[in-house]
């Protein structure tokens, strides 16, 4: 069977004079992640892009997946190509269709015909190929008003096409077309999620994840390279950079008041991720951060790690519930890794009354009790970058 799959445009149909950028950049991607599956020919038409396997082989489950998580694309069709006779219109639709409706109640069919010149006219396809679906899936009821699926029968020049439904897309805007944003992503449940949103707006991802060995392990640096592994599947490839904070956290330890380590750390690791932002072309920070959640991300507390920042932070979860946030991450499949249970480097010094209302010149009196630059560059020399490549 000839399989062929549509991906509608999402948001770049409402763009104008730079439509042709976000276009092609999305095609672009788009062949890219087809090439892992197999031999595709990819022709657009109408604000579509249409897959078809040139050989056979393809892996056409793992596309329409890979094409389901690719920002840009509203809407993923299934269709599969019959030859231009009933016989052939009824036995692939008998073949195909069933898969998509085993789970389904109700259906109706419709039918079109580019073709004039068929000999049957459109009611008479779309009855026939109706009671070709009963036979075959003889749970489902015709319901034309709300059918849980439209199944669509097209007769074009060179075949006939029979689609089984459209799925929802990913949205979003074609990574890379809105620049590249340095993701600080620890093994938490919020982090990958604010990649994935700021992804989906177009931002192309690199991370940054702070580690503190002894006290943190190998398994949690593993853990945060497999979150960046799924989070890769929709934003693509990116390097995660490794910095050590083990000394920057003992010194804190030795040196200031226990109920600032968590807002001191924060600001370290603000100003290292500026220095690897600026070092790889970043032109934005990116925190999973939510407003109240704990003592570090109220306003104030916010402000204070704030004021160091030289590039925007973005903090798409500020406004989300814990809950939301958990829904997001289920539905990336990055929360059954998260909720492993390996120690982050802010956890290992938590004060046990950290200031929830920081004052700004306080912190940096306190701050000034170590050298802050001089400890930002030992850090930056301990950077090591692994490359995450997608397997989509
Ligand atoms: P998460 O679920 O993402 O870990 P959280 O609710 O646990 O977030 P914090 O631990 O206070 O919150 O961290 C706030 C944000 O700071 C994180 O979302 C992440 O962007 C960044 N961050 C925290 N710890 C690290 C780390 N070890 N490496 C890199 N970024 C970190
Ligand atoms: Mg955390």
């Amino acid at each position: 069977m000839n399989e062929i799959l549509l991906c509608k445009y999402g948001e770049i149909v409402l763009k104008g004079a730079n439509r042709k950028y976000f276009e092609d950049t999305l095609i672009r991607e788009l062949r890219f992640r087809a090439s892992t599956f197999g031999k595709f020919r990819v022709t657009r038409a109408q604000s579509t892009a249409v897959i078809e396997a040139t050989e056979p082989g393809a892996d056409m489950e793992g596309l329409f997946g890979a094409m389901r998580r690719l920002f840009g694309i509203a809407a993923v069709g299934r269709a599969v190509a019959a030859e231009k006779n009933m016989e052939s219109i009824l036995a692939t639709a008998a073949a195909y269709l069933p898969q998509f409706l085993s789970d389904k109640k109700t259906f109706k069919v419709e039918a079109k015909r580019a073709d004039k010149t068929f000999p049957l006219t459109s009611p008479e396809i779309a009855a026939e190929v109706g009671g070709a679906v009963l036979a075959a899936c003889p749970h489902l009821r015709v319901n034309v008003r709300a059918p849980e699926v439209t199944v669509q029968v097209e007769v074009r020049e060179n075949a006939a096409y029979i689609h089984a439904g459209q799925f929802r897309g990913a949205g979003g805007l074609p990574v890379g077309t809105n620049g590249k944003g340095l993701l600080l992503l620890s093994g938490g449940i919020d982090s990958p999620v604010a990649g994935y949103m700021m992804a989906k707006r177009g931002v192309k991802l690199e991370a940054i994840y702070f580690e503190s060995m002894p006290y943190t392990s190998e398994q949690a640096r593993e853990k945060v390279l497999d979150l960046a592994a799924k989070v890769a599947r929709y934003a693509g490839s990116m390097d995660v950079h490794v910095v050590s904070l083990t000394d920057i956290q003992e010194k804190l330890m030795q040196n200031c008041e226990e109920e600032y380590f968590t807002l001191l750390l924060r600001r370290y690791m603000m100003e290292i991720a500026n220095r690897v932002a600026e070092k790889s072309g970043c032109e934005a920070l990116i925190t999973g951060e939510s407003l109240g959640q704990v003592a570090s991300q109220t306003m104030q507390a916010l402000g204070v790690t704030n004021a160091l920042a030289r590039y925007p932070v973005f903090r798409p979860a500020i406004g989300m519930d814990k809950e939301e946030i958990i829904a997001l991450a289920r539905k990336i499949d990055t929360f059954d890794i998260s909720i492993l249970p390996y120690e982050d480097c802010c956890t290992v010094f938590t004060p046990r009354h950290p200031k929830t209302r920081p004052v700004l010149a306080r912190v940096e009196e306190e701050e000034k009790k170590l050298p802050f630059d001089a400890l930002c560059e030992a850090a930056m020399a301990s950077e090591r970058v692994f490359h995450i490549r997608a397997k989509f």
